[in-house]
């Protein structure tokens, strides 16, 4: 065991701050890698305040890593020390059920171990996450990471990035669809950047009328405020999938109706409290509604390589650890541009 410098909450009400965990000593498939940056999901939010119950303290969150491979375990192959990498929602599963052999290890039958507040495949150890020194690793989970983009743009892509990359990938939005990004923070703007970059017209609906300026410069060709009745009803029936990323209980009805002919809306946020879908919603224009959960190893390489080809990274707010509970308040407010990225060099 080594003992790494973390940053924790302690209770849903509390402000997080310094702590003290236990990595594991490198087995021998393990990386140890030393963190760099680390993103500010809404996740963690909803995690370190307990929004969506069983969050088990201290809760240590971060799952979009970026650092420096320190050590390697004998039978690593894949990774040496002084290689970028990066580390995203999850950091094990079984390994051998039907998801897990398919690339999909996010729907592992036997349950995945997410990054934090999870539990390891021991069924017993406790995950803590990236707002830490160092994490310890299998290699399996483990990303390699381009050194041609900021490494600090490059965080939110292990979270943000991957979970919308991969439904637009899995629904095959293709150039000329019409994609309507629900909620402009941290996802949705990694939506807005790798939907047009896939060729489609990207309208942002949001409730933040500051952020049309952004939502062009992102990519978007329209930006629709939801706030607004009349918008709203000249929208009806115009998009081919909605992407929804807000956080917050909303009705998803509302946007429902926006959705043409055989219209897909996939669900990405998730506001603690359950909401209602009515039958006519989805009767009429024989629309869908989906949900997406990261994506796999697999396929967050691709996103990975794709993002680098495509010059695609996030637009980041730096930070130093000690103003991550100012940060969470402000991502609350929805005044974030449009991710929070830990330096964790101010870790000390
Ligand atoms: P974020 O940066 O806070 O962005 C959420 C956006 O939703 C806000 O910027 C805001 O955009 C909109 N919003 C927030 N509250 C709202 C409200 N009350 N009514 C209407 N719109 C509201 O959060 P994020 O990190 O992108 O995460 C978004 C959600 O996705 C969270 O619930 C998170 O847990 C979840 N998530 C899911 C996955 C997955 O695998 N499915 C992965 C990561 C995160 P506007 O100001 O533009 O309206
Ligand atoms: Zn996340």
């Amino acid at each position: 065991m080594n003992a790494v410098k973390a940053y924790a909450a302690q209770s849903a009400e509390k402000p997080l701050g310094p702590f003290q965990i236990d990595r594991r000593e490198p087995g021998s498939t393990d990386v140890e890698i030393k963190i760099l940056y680390c993103g500010v999901c809404h996740s963690d939010i909803h995690t370190a305040r307990n929004e969506w119950q069983g969050s088990m303290y201290p809760v240590v969150p971060g799952h979009e890593i970026v650092g420096k491979v320190t050590r390697v375990g004998d039978s690593v192959s894949k990774f040496k020390v002084g290689d970028t990498v990066g580390v995203g929602c999850f950091v094990d599963s079984c390994g051998h059920c039907n998801n897990c052999k398919n690339h999909k290890e996010q729907y592992c039958e036997n349950g995945h171990t997410q990054t934090y507040n999870s539990y390891s495949q021991d069924k017993k150890t406790i995950t803590y996450g990236g707002y830490s020194s160092h994490i310890v690793v299998t290699e399996g989970f483990v990303l390699h990471v381009s050194d041609k983009l900021p490494l600090e743009k490059v965080a939110p892509l292990l979270c943000a990035g991957i979970t919308t990359y991969s439904p637009l990938k899995r629904w095959n939005v293709k150039a000329g669809d019409k994609v309507a990004v629900l909620g402009l923070g941290g996802l949705g703007h990694m939506a807005v950047k790798i939907a047009a970059s896939m060729g489609a017209e990207v309208t942002v609906l949001s409730r933040s009328k500051s952020k049309a300026k952004d939502a062009t410069e992102l990519g978007a060709t329209n930006f629709e405020l939801t706030t607004d009745p009349e918008n709203m009803k000249r929208l009806a029936n115009s998009f081919d999938f909605i992407i929804d990323t807000v956080s917050a209980l909303h009705d998803y009805n509302d946007y429902l109706s926006l959705l043409g002919t055989d219209g897909v809306m996939v669900l990405l946020g998730v506001p603690p409290e359950p909401s209602t879908v009515q039958a006519f919603s989805l009767i009429g224009n024989r629309r869908s509604v989906v949900g997406s959960l990261v994506g796999g190893i697999k396929e967050t390489q691709e996103m990975l390589d794709y993002c680098a080809e495509h010059g695609i990274t996030s637009d980041v707010e730096m930070i130093n650890i000690d103003q991550v509970n100012e940060a969470y308040e402000r991502t609350l407010a929805g005044d974030v541009h449009y991710r929070f990225v830990i330096d964790m060099a101010s870790l000390v």
